[in-house]
């Protein structure tokens, strides 16, 4: 789905729930510590992740993924660690591999093919509300002089319109967004169904991405048990994780203009 970022050039995943030695429930390719699997496990799920892109464990970058949006700018320097307090990273720095850990929530990643910058975002709807995906186009710009237009953009797999009932506290928060109404429909008694897919495409676009430049997975984590984890479907479930990593000078990118 990402072709996009695969024109850009850049190294990127979204990884499936597939191919991992988690047992039950996070069977098996399961990405994140914080759910109680065993952490050996997620170790060596982690590695063959990492080695599925080509790098090691140790170059990851994560964020403990607060649902807000603070946007951490990283290097080398700070591979392998866990970066409190955020939901986004960027960074210009070939050797870092940004990730994010998700199973419902919209993993947001992008390219600036330009300023040769990346950055990955986690948004759920209370990120979505607070601007993450926003927050981290601004902060591409304050710290690599990346321009909205010249960005690439990709959407991964999340909990789809058809999937993601909500109450009145999440229209609540998005109704100060100009697209709210694009993206929230009545479903039953007091609930509507939420397009979280539709938000952040809307608010990269807003935020002054070119719509061609923003491409969504449109699949649904809570619709495809084989393929992915959703925490509103399973409860306690895994983490898919989204991996990118800045091109370096090496890597075939189109020309900037
Ligand atoms: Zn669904």
């Amino acid at each position: 789905m990402a072709g996009s970022l695969e024109a850009a050039g850049v190294l990127h995943a979204f990884t499936t729930r597939g191919g991992g030695v988690s047992a039950a429930p996070f069977e098996t390719l399961n990405l994140g510590r914080g759910a109680g699997d065993d952490p050996a496990a997620v170790r060596e799920n982690r590695a063959r992740a990492l080695a599925a892109v080509g790098r090691d464990i140790s170059d990851q970058v994560e964020v403990s993924q607060v649902h807000g949006r603070e946007v951490a700018v990283v290097t080398a320097a700070h591979r392998g660690q866990k970066i409190q307090g955020a939901d986004g990273l960027t960074s210009r720095d070939p050797a870092a591999v940004l990730a994010m850990h998700s199973a419902d929530c919209a993993p947001v990643l992008m390219v600036d093919p330009v300023k040769r910058a990346v950055a990955a975002v986690h948004a759920g709807w209370r990120g979505t509300a607070v601007g993450a995906a926003a927050a981290a186009i601004r902060a591409m710009g304050e710290a690599f002089g990346s321009r909205p237009e010249d960005l690439v953009a990709a959407i991964g797999p999340a909990i789809g319109p058809c999937c993601y009932e909500v109450g009145v506290e999440v229209v609540e928060a998005l109704a100060p967004w100009p697209w709210h109404a694009a993206v929230l429909r009545p479903s039953s008694k007091g609930r509507w169904l939420l397009d979280l897919w539709e938000a952040n495409r809307c608010q990269i676009e807003a935020a002054g991405v070119p719509p061609w430049a923003i491409a969504t997975a449109g699949l649904c984590t809570a619709c495809h048990p084989v393929l992915f984890f959703s925490h509103r479907r399973s409860g306690r479930t895994g983490r898919m994780a989204a991996l990118i990593a800045a091109p370096d000078r090496r890597d075939s990118l189109p020309p900037a203009e």
